[in-house]
């Protein structure tokens, strides 16, 4: 069976040698249309508060190969090129009923006046390329943003296409990750690996990064942000729990 195989790919090749030769880049154009992202990705190692790079192109459309080309994909099968691709991502959609039982105890992380905004501003609102994956919280540059939650900086950065200047906390006692993006230049006032205390200021609310207006981009990640495996949740339930604290 493989010997008649071979032999019938040895033919084909040199039938294709003859009469079946491709036109150039015949053989590589066959995916050429771009693939429209299906949905924002979760996960990845670029963090963002605005403007999520769009989901990694998925792969090319099949496409019916020259023989050549087949042969030549044949003997180079013992190393795939590809992995089979796994499932995407979903981003979760809103949960607007989150039980009360999944907010813990804690501080307010804006200390000042604040609004929630409107639509725009909520976890799950539409993003070009992608989805709101936090709440916005409203409020002057210069406003103190605080620990909500004892525990420590996992993260520590600066993406000027996106989130900006960001924090990462991770709670000692939940173990969820709270995000912090926007904040403004030059009052970041922890370091990552670094412990805090609730009510401990981080930083001042900017809008640094891409933003409209000054804000806080503020996240809730359970399993890990930007992990693996970890998840993003509407983090309005939890922010309401600390506002009427
Ligand atoms: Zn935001």
């Amino acid at each position: 069976m493989v010997r008649s195989v071979k032999a019938l790919l040895l033919l084909s090749v040199a039938l294709g040698a003859v009469s079946l030769t491709p036109a150039p880049g015949l053989a590589t154009s066959g995916g050429a249309a771009p693939n429209v992202a299906t949905g924002a990705r979760t996960g990845g190692a670029d963090p963002n508060g605005e403007s999520k790079p769009k989901a990694a192109p998925k792969k090319k459309a099949a496409k019916k190969q020259p023989k050549r080309a087949v042969a030549k994909q044949r003997r180079a099968r013992r190393k795939p090129k590809r992995a089979p691709a796994a499932p995407a991502p979903v981003t979760p959609a809103p949960v607007d009923d989150a039980p009360a039982a999944d907010t813990v105890a804690g501080i307010f992380p804006v200390a000042g006046s604040f609004t929630f905004g409107g639509d725009d501003a909520r976890f799950g609102a539409g993003r070009p390329g992608h989805i709101h994956q936090g709440q916005d919280v409203v409020a002057a540059s210069g406003t103190p943003i605080v620990a909500p939650v004892a525990g420590t900086i996992v993260w520590k950065a600066n993406q000027p296409g996106g989130a900006g200047i960001y924090v990462v906390l991770r709670g000692a006692a939940d173990g969820r990750d709270y995000v912090f993006m926007h904040l403004k230049s030059g009052s970041v006032l922890v370091e990552a690996d670094s412990a805090v205390s609730a009510g401990q200021q981080l930083a001042e609310v900017g809008a640094t990064g891409v933003a409209s207006g000054p804000h806080l981009h503020f996240e809730i990640w359970v399993g890990g942000w930007q992990a693996r495996g970890g998840a993003p949740i509407d983090p309005l339930p939890q922010l309401q729990r600390w506002a009427n604290g």
